[in-house]
């Protein structure tokens, strides 16, 4: 929880040194609403530590990972996505990532579509 990178913008949203519409927030984890929703309900989870994307995971982060799903889980239950939602981590330039720091989208209150773009 202690590395993080001072010139990183969600490390910078984590520190509350950058505001944002909080939604979540544990020890591990932030949960904040994206500046440009795609959805009805659109959440970014992130690690409070700096870590760039999934790529870079260990298995020494599996507890922080469930930590994000656990958050994801309960942003889930609190806007009321009782019809389902999707998750979404970018990974890279093809992926279209475009913020270097490891979030998980959860999009919800509309039907989606298949397959993504
Ligand atoms: P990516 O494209 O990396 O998967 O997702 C980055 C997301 O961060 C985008 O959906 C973008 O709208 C969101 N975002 C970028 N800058 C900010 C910001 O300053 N505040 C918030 N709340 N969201 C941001
Ligand atoms: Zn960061």
């Amino acid at each position: 929880m202690s590395e993080r990178d001072p010139e990183c913008l969600f490390c910078r949203i984590a520190a509350g040194e950058i505001p944002s519409d909080r939604v979540h927030e544990d020890d591990d984890v932030v949960g904040f609403r994206d500046v440009a929703p795609r959805a009805p309900t659109h959440v970014l989870v992130i690690p409070r530590r700096h870590v760039s994307d999934a790529q870079a995971l260990t298995d020494d982060d599996a507890g922080l990972l469930a930590s994000c799903f656990a958050a994801l889980r309960q942003v889930a239950d609190a806007e009321g996505l009782s019809r389902g939602y999707r998750i979404v981590a970018n990974i890279g330039p093809d992926s279209g990532q475009t913020v270097p720091h490891l979030h998980f989208h959860l999009l919800g209150g509309r039907q989606m579509s298949w397959p993504p773009g």
